[in-house]
C-alpha cells in the first residue's frame, strides 16, 4: 500500500506585494463570521475589532498624521491625513489613496493629487517660517537691578 499526499483542494490566492491576508469580522452581531481579506501593509485597522455587517463595508487606513493648529480652542479642529483604501467604493478611494480629513470632510487623492497637496503644505509651511522669522526675539527683557530701582526712586520716577 502506498501513502499519497492529497493536495489541498483550494490554494490561497496569491497576494500582491505590499498586502497581507488578515482576519475580518463580518455579519450581523449575532451571526458574525471571520473572513480573510486582503489588507495593505500601511493599514493599522483591527478588522476583527472594527466589526462590519458586509464585506463591502471594510476599509483600510494607515496611521494618521495630524496637524493641530488650535489645541487650546475647542472649536479648532485638527487636519488629519492617512493612507486609505475602500476596496468596494468607486473612484479614487477604490485604490490606496491619501485621505485628508478636515472637520470630518474627507477628500481623497491619488498619487499625483496627494503630491500636489504635499507641495501646497510645504509652500504654506515655508510662508509660516518666513513670517515667524520676522517676529521679535523672545529673550526676556533684562530685570532692573536694585541700583537702577534706587536711582529711579531718587529721580522720583514712578513705575
Ligand atoms: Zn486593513
Amino acid at each position: 500500500m502506498q501513502n499519497t499526499v492529497t493536495p489541498l483542494a483550494t490554494a490561497l490566492p496569491e497576494l500582491k506585494p505590499g498586502f497581507r491576508l488578515v482576519p475580518a469580522k463580518v455579519g450581523k452581531p449575532d451571526a458574525a463570521q471571520i473572513v480573510w481579506v486582503e489588507c495593505p501593509d500601511f493599514c493599522v485597522e483591527d478588522h476583527v475589532d472594527e466589526h462590519v455587517w458586509n464585506v463591502e463595508d471594510i476599509s483600510h487606513s494607515g496611521a494618521p498624521a495630524v496637524l493641530n493648529l488650535a489645541s487650546d480652542q475647542s472649536a479648532g479642529l485638527p487636519i488629519e491625513v492617512s493612507l486609505s483604501w475602500w476596496p468596494s467604493s468607486d473612484g479614487v478611494a477604490s485604490r490606496p489613496c491619501l485621505a485628508v480629513d478636515i472637520d470630518r470632510e474627507v477628500a481623497v487623492y491619488g498619487r499625483t493629487g496627494a503630491l500636489a497637496v504635499a507641495d501646497q503644505i510645504a509652500a504654506f509651511a515655508e510662508n509660516v517660517r518666513r513670517l515667524a522669522e520676522t517676529l521679535p526675539d523672545e529673550t526676556p527683557a533684562p530685570v532692573p537691578s536694585q541700583a537702577d530701582e534706587a536711582l529711579r526712586r531718587v529721580r522720583g520716577v514712578t513705575a
